[in-house]
């Protein structure tokens, strides 16, 4: 289990912006993590709660945010484990990317694969390419050829 907490004295509200180091409470949410050393760990965020002092006052308590790369809000799995398991599920699917993920001790079912893949490719809305390239290839030389579009500004990872 890896511990960790943010070493900021204040935090941001955000409804209306304004900055707070007033902390009413704490909290502690876990979450699955990359494997450490072969075994499966998972990650302890210490999350404070602020008071918010803005004017508007619409929202009186609000809960810090470390950044969705470390841990998305409601998440299950840290940012980078679930940069690993779209990965895994990109490349394998579900069933052998499952497989494949109990090997590496990463804790992921095959309907979980699947549905990061899911959600990764709607959340990530694309905008139409503005420049393309166009290439033909050959699969074997003289033998099979296919045509491959790229999008030359946005290449994805
Ligand atoms: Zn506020």
């Amino acid at each position: 289990m890896l511990s960790v907490r943010s070493a900021a004295v204040r935090a941001q509200c955000p409804s209306c912006g304004t900055w707070s180091s007033r902390v009413q409470s704490s909290y502690r949410r876990t979450a699955s993590d990359l494997p450490l050393s072969g075994r499966a760990a998972s990650l302890a965020e210490r999350v404070r709660r602020f008071h918010c002092d803005g004017a508007q006052r619409t929202r009186r308590i609000f809960a810090e945010r470390h950044g969705e790369e470390i841990l998305a809000p409601f998440a299950r799995r840290t940012g980078r484990l679930e940069i690993v398991v779209h990965h895994l599920g990109l490349a394998l699917g579900g069933g052998p990317g499952a497989g494949f993920a109990r090997r590496l001790q990463v804790p992921v079912s095959n309907d979980t694969l699947i549905r990061v893949v899911r959600r990764r490719a709607t959340a990530k809305a694309y905008a139409p390419p503005r420049a393309v390239g166009i290439d033909d290839f050959a699969f074997r030389r003289n033998c099979r050829y296919g045509t491959i579009v790229v999008d030359l500004e946005n290449r994805g990872s």
